[in-house]
């Protein structure tokens, strides 16, 4: 299964969602909340996320409010918005989803899987199947480090905390220097901004 963005016209918002998981054990599907601001110009693509870790919601409003009705006016590109990449924490108010207690945040691709064909359902990590977060992870993986010039993907941390950005490479054996992506959120100040150089997705 592979994600696919819908086609937009230029100066124009598109409201939907990404099926993520076709069913669940449940029987339904897993989707994302998707937004997509097509500027009236042509431009780069930004990605905003949010909500990876499911109790961390300030990103969800960011994600939402970023995409307002008069920003495809005067935009030269796309800015692609994804509010939430964890519905089964979100649901539930915690930082893990309830497929299972590993950090979602963990469940994306590494060198690699990126380095092989592996279909984004397969595991790479051994003979357990993966879950359904980190099915999701890889798709929605896929289809930004193919779509996105910039991510910003959207954190909490707690209130009165100082504002901090980590900064990585996502895939320097990419062709070109994308996708960049930078990861947001507040620090008491005991856990310092940092900046690293290995490859990977912010950790
Ligand atoms: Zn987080």
């Amino acid at each position: 299964m592979t994600l696919e963005l819908p086609e937009t016209e230029p100066g124009t918002i598109h409201r939907g969602y990404l099926d993520v998981v076709d069913q669940l054990p449940t029987g339904a599907p897993e989707q994302l909340p998707l937004i997509v601001a097509d500027g009236e110009r042509e431009g780069p693509t930004l990605w905003v996320t949010g909500s990876i870790h499911g109790n961390e919601v300030t990103g969800v409003a960011v994600c939402q409010d970023v995409v307002h009705d008069a920003l495809p006016e005067g935009l030269a590109g796309r800015v692609v918005s994804v509010p939430n990449l964890n519905p089964a924490g979100l649901r539930r108010n915690r930082r893990t989803s309830y497929y299972d207690n590993d950090d979602p945040n963990r469940k994306f691709p590494d060198v690699e899987y990126v380095q092989s064909d592996a279909d984004p359902g397969e595991t790479v990590d051994g003979p357990r199947p993966p879950n359904q977060q980190a099915i999701i992870c890889r798709r929605i993986f896929d289809l930004f480090a193919d779509d996105a010039d910039v991510l910003l993907d959207m954190h909490t941390a707690m209130a009165g905390a100082h504002p901090f950005t980590t900064t990585r490479s996502v895939s320097p054996w990419f062709s070109s220097s994308r996708p960049r992506s930078i990861s947001t959120g507040t620090s008491s100040g005991r856990r310092p901004g940092r900046r690293s150089t290995t490859p990977g997705f912010p950790r």
